[in-house]
């Protein structure tokens, strides 16, 4: 809170002498207490929903978590109309650094090995929007708004930043928010400053919302266009040079998004993050990569580690980060596993037409019935999925043309869940009634 109030008046201050602008990093944490003054208690819900994951039994330690993801990119000009490849690039470092598989992994100090953590969560572009229809899991929308920050941040409001949101306010409304990650992509300059990097909203687990709290923040995450991509073409100066941007902003954001704090605990040595084995520091570091910080004596595995500049979660330089640790790691896969399962379960949006038993389904989009036509004895069983995980036809498959009756359904999109109780395997296709 100190840090951003100076940061701001020195952006008022210096505008004055010329001077260049402090950059921001995240607002995710002011976005919970944004989030408190509009809906009083949202924040020990927040604290709440981060114990209930923390202490969750893992169901599946192995398994990579899929989830889907659209990119929305919010464009003034061509410079912020970022091209595909910069997308692509940015979710190649995203899946790295949640599958552990990013090179620089090798730069991590010998002293974090006992801690290191394998998300095993891999982001795909959707293949289906809302509606069913095919897409390339990328919207492009341009905007009058030449930004979506103002000075308004400053008294801590989010109601400029959240307009990329909102189709009706200058940006695009989201899709379903339980059944993708959406990222919007914009910009956040204050008066052709950089002023923030990114911002996300935290799980809650939506039966705790209290009763009848509409007002708030749209769940996703947002991300200044150009930090997205270690090939971004744009630069970020930040008075020093330009900011060496490795895509690390959003990793950094879906971390919060599934439900982890700053190392720092937005607090000094007295404030932890709530990770058992997330080495404490006394504050964040300043984009800088200083290995010879210990700032708080802590205790892991009996070790006082020093301040983890490695972590994802600092602010650090990009070129430094490159872990989280197992307790950040599996404190994810719990928020996937609870207060964000619609992204991973039955998610039709997370269908890939393509698998391995071929298997035709007729037709589809259809009003009245379709046809499972499957090769004899891959398949026995069905089941028919509805958006809010609520199975509502199922049966057995005998012959190689099985005929389903959907008239008595409502229009929209199904999971068909197909399998072969002996063998488990398991094929998922989308069904459309219309
Ligand atoms: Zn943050």
């Amino acid at each position: 809170m100190k840090k951003f109030t100076f940061t701001l008046s020195c952006i008022l201050a210096t505008f004055a002498f010329g001077q260049q602008v402090q950059v921001e990093r995240c607002l995710s944490h002011k976005a919970i207490e944004y989030q408190d003054s509009l809906t009083p208690g949202f924040a020990d819900i927040v604290n709440e929903q981060f114990e209930i994951a923390k202490n969750a039994p893992l169901k599946k330690t192995d398994e990579v978590y899929r989830v889907p993801v659209v990119f929305h990119i919010v464009y003034n000009n061509d410079d912020q109309n970022l091209a595909d490849s910069v997308i692509m690039r940015q979710l190649e470092t995203l899946n790295q650094d949640f599958m552990r598989q990013n090179p620089d992994t090798v730069n991590m100090r010998e002293d974090f090995d006992i801690v290191k953590g394998y998300p095993n969560i891999e982001f795909r572009l959707a293949q289906i929007d809302p509606d069913g229809n095919p897409t390339t899991g990328i919207t492009r929308t341009e905007t009058d708004l030449e930004s979506f920050a103002d000075f308004s941040i400053i008294s801590g409001s989010f109601d400029a930043l959240e307009r990329i949101k909102s189709t009706s306010d200058g940006g695009i409304d989201p899709w379903d928010t339980e059944r993708y990650l959406n990222i919007w992509i914009g910009n956040l300059d204050i008066l052709g400053f950089t002023a923030l990097l990114g911002y996300a909203t935290p799980p809650v687990g939506l039966p705790n919302w209290p009763a009848g709290a509409t007002a708030g923040l749209t769940d996703g995450v947002v991300v200044q266009y150009s930090v997205v991509g270690d090939n971004n073409p744009n630069e970020v100066d930040m008075g020093q040079g330009p900011l060496d941007v490795k895509g690390r902003t959003l990793t950094h954001e879906v971390g919060h998004y599934l439900g982890l704090r700053h190392i720092w605990g937005d607090g000094d040595c007295t404030q932890q993050d709530g990770i058992d084995d997330t080495p404490n520091a006394d504050d964040q570091s300043d984009f800088d990569c200083d290995p010879t910080k210990n700032t708080c004596e802590d205790d892991i595995f009996g070790i006082d580690l020093p301040d983890m500049i490695e972590n994802y979660m600092d602010y650090s330089a990009e070129t430094c980060q490159n872990s989280f640790t197992r307790g950040q790691a599996n404190l994810m896969r719990a928020v996937l596993e609870n207060q964000r399962i619609d992204l991973i379960e039955d998610n039709p949006a997370s269908v890939v037409e393509t698998e391995s038993i071929d298997v035709q389904i007729y037709p589809n989009p259809t009003s009245n019935s379709f046809t499972i036509a499957v090769e004899n004895d891959l398949i026995d069983q069905y089941e028919l999925i509805s958006l809010s995980g609520k199975t509502v036809l199922r049966g057995s498959i005998e012959s190689v043309n099985t005929e389903v009756n959907v008239n008595s359904l409502d229009n929209g999109m199904y999971v068909l869940k197909l399998s072969n109780s002996l063998t488990n395997e398991v094929v998922s296709r989308k069904v459309v009634k219309m």
